[in-house]
């Protein structure tokens, strides 16, 4: 056991793959679970305290018994934040009513023409924002955006982000991945010079804000024109570490990015077989990356297993660059020096009236240097 590990920080549960939205960049919603399969409060009671819990879906409030999660999730971290659609507008004011201090981050692809096309249903953005209004008006303080930039609609991002400047949201920005979890293999970039200037613009406006939170995630927004690019993750990735995510059906796994068949097959040898004892049933997660189940023994002895320290090592081996909040974040905060050097040096620089200097660079602190090296996988 690496001596280096100890208690995570962040989780991400991922409470259902049912979904009402109909994505064209996330192929979740056509593998939904089985609602008697799915999690229950009752199955994270071993949770040991963490910083920040993220709830994911699929659509986190097609369950109704969410207010039980989020309860139960509230005895383990003071941090909530919940990603949804924000299709079930009244079980979302409902929940705010009850949890005032709860996170909402309601996903929008863009202004309304836009984001209908891309989640494939119609009124979706005008439900999105009137939750959102909604939730602003009876004084919830952690609600925003969150905007997933594909191909055709980096233009409509910096649209939304001034939507949320002027209503005073937060804005999260992601790029679309492939992985198990998408169930996607062609979600990638192909107009990468209008993408990558439509986030040189967010961030020389996120440099211009006062709140040093605003200059942090232009360099979140950096590492995304790097991915864009297939660039190297500008800091290591230490997902199953800092980080862990727990799937509908109980199984702890390091992050959410992992593509078949580029890792599990090619990376996996023996502990595949060795990992696949769980007693639940495996319906599409790549159990070889899972460090155990949540139905079969506590938390913290999944976290400190022998299996837990193969997936790390696979971990720190692992081919792909995935530039995603739920493993960036973490990260960001343990090797704060290098985001906040870059941060100050750049925000003097806007406040001079020149560019930000947008050579992404690869933090070397000691990580393995196969990580991320896609040469022999392609
Ligand atoms: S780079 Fe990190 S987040 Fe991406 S698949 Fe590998 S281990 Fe998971």
């Amino acid at each position: 056991m690496d001596k280096n590990i100890h208690v995570p920080t962040d989780a991400s549960i991922i409470l259902t793959y049912r979904c009402p939205m109909r994505c064209v960049m996330c192929n979740i919603w056509k593998n939904p679970t089985n609602k008697k399969d799915e999690i229950r409060a009752e199955d994270l009671k071993s949770l040991p305290k963490l910083k920040f819990i993220n709830l994911t879906g699929g659509e986190p409030f097609i369950r109704e018994d969410i207010a039980d999660i989020v309860e139960e999730c509230y005895k383990h971290t003071d941090r909530i934040v919940i990603s949804t659609s924000g299709w079930f507008e009244d079980r979302v004011v409902a929940l705010a009513k009850r949890f005032p201090n709860i996170g909402i981050r309601i996903s929008i692809e863009g202004l309304s023409q836009k984001n209908d096309e891309l989640r494939g249903h119609k009124g979706g953005f005008d439900k999105g924002l009137r939750t959102l209004l909604t939730l602003k008006h009876m004084g919830l303080k952690d609600i925003g955006f969150g905007c997933t930039v594909s191909n055709n609609n980096s233009n409509d991002m910096l649209s939304l982000y001034q939507l949320s400047q002027s209503l005073g949201l937060e804005f999260a920005t992601a790029a679309f991945h492939n992985s198990y979890y998408f169930h996607k293999d062609d979600n990638v970039i192909t107009n990468k010079e209008e993408v990558t200037n439509n986030f040189k613009q967010l961030i020389e406006w996120q440099l211009k804000e006062n709140h040093p939170k605003s200059w942090f995630r232009a360099w979140f927004n950096m590492g995304l024109i790097n991915y864009i690019h297939g660039g190297k993750r500008m800091l290591p990735c230490e997902a199953g570490s800092a980080n862990f995510f727990i799937d509908p059906w109980g199984e702890v796994m390091p992050c959410n990015g992992i593509a078949e068949p580029i890792d599990v097959r090619e990376m996996n040898d023996q502990s595949a077989t060795e990992n696949n004892a769980s007693s639940t049933p495996n319906h599409g997660t790549p159990l070889s990356w899972s460090m155990g189940n949540i139905h079969d023994k506590p938390f913290m002895e999944i976290w400190n297993s022998e299996q837990a320290e193969q997936v790390r090592s696979m971990v720190r081996r692992c081919p792909k660059n995935c530039w995603m909040v739920g493993t960036a974040s973490p990260v960001m905060h343990k090797y704060l020096k290098y985001p906040a050097m870059w941060a100050l040096k750049n925000k003097l620089r806007s406040m001079n009236g020149k560019p930000a200097c947008l050579d992404a660079q690869w933090c070397d602190v000691g990580q393995d240097s196969c990580q991320g090296d896609l040469r022999d996988r392609l």
